[in-house]
């Protein structure tokens, strides 16, 4: 093992990177290991107002408009909108997970629910058969319940609800079976982005992590890799921001986040996910201080192949110059 490879795997196995600390288990950005870290949405079940906020939710399914694709359909009489669901929903699969961020997965786990169908559908979507396509079982209000206390009581630190904007009042239904049977850790809103800011707002105070993706700041590659939204650097800025209002900047207490903001971004071939503008945008809009995860793993998947440059995975040059683009805007906690 060389030398630097050597400091690398020493640096991981403490929870530090090169460019920040955030994931490390102790002393890290953000870090209140002494912090309340009791979940918002036990105050706002406790005042009944979580029941009110899931019959707003449900009534947007009515002509829906719960994301910014804004089909207007009745889904509560059967119809499908863009997201191809009803006022039904299914979950691919459930489980504890520790594939994502160190302060999100920690050593219990992140307890992650995968929803099927999508209000955004990727082009290079690498769980494309389950976004896509639909794959999945169509679940109820109490076992999605019953699958958020499992997924606590194996010891999870969080419920990491994977795609959950176009199901958002199947998911308060769920939370509102859970918490009087003892639901306590709190919940990981893991979106694509591409949200309404009017269905953000009534899920202020029941979220407590967003994660959300940024994934172009180009207009034109936005709409053609995701079926026509070319609103997508409009709705996700508007969006970020909301989500940083409601929950502020990372917080952790003993290394694991319990509320704020951490933004993904997927560095892509020839800087199509226009990576440059995107970090100059967070450090002058959300702060330098905003945790930001600028991933390298980008892969052809699905329909990529189909869209030059995205028919091969970013080279080191691409992934040198994120990173650089990072440092130069002045960010602190990007990893
Ligand atoms: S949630 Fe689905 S049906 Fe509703 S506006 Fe979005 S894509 Fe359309």
């Amino acid at each position: 093992m060389t030398r630097r490879r050597f400091l690398k795997v020493c640096l991981a196995a403490m929870g530090l990177t090169a460019c920040g600390a955030w994931g490390s288990r102790r002393g890290s950005s953000g870090s209140q290991d002494d912090a309340d870290t009791t979940p918002s949405y036990i105050a706002l079940a406790a005042q009944g107002e979580l029941e009110r906020r899931e019959e707003q939710l449900w009534e947007k399914m009515e002509h829906c408009d719960l994301c910014p694709r804004n089909c207007g359909v009745n889904r509560l009489a059967g119809e499908k909108g863009f997201c191809s669901s009803d006022d039904t929903f299914k979950v691919a699969t459930h489980g504890p997970h520790w594939a994502e961020e160190l302060v999100i997965s920690g050593r219990g786990g992140t307890g992650t629910i995968f929803f099927s169908d999508c209000n955004f559908l990727c082009a290079f979507c690498k769980n494309w058969q389950i976004s896509h396509r639909g794959d999945g079982r169509v679940t109820s209000h109490e076992e999605l319940a019953s699958m958020f206390l499992t997924l606590e009581r194996s010891g999870c630190h969080n419920i990491n609800l994977e795609t959950p904007t176009h199901l958002v009042p199947h998911i308060i239904r769920a939370l509102r079976i859970a918490v009087p049977q003892g639901l306590s850790i709190p919940l990981v809103y893991n979106s694509s982005g591409y949200e309404s800011l009017e269905t953000l707002r009534l899920l202020d105070g029941i979220i407590d992590i967003y994660l959300p993706d940024f994934k172009f700041f180009d207009s034109s590659w936005a709409s053609t890799l995701s079926q026509g939204a070319p609103d997508y650097v409009h709705h996700t800025s508007l969006a970020i921001k909301e989500m940083l209002r409601q929950v502020g900047h990372l917080q952790q207490a003993r290394g694991i986040a319990f509320r704020g903001l951490l933004v993904r971004h997927l560095v892509m071939p020839q800087n199509t996910a226009g990576t440059g503008d995107f970090v100059r945008w967070v450090a002058e809009e959300l702060g330098p201080e905003t945790h930001v995860n600028i991933m390298g793993e980008y892969a052809p998947q699905h329909m990529a192949r189909d869209f030059s440059p995205l028919e091969r995975r970013p080279s080191a040059e691409d992934f040198h110059w994120a990173m650089q683009w990072a440092r130069d805007a002045g960010l602190r906690n990007f990893h």
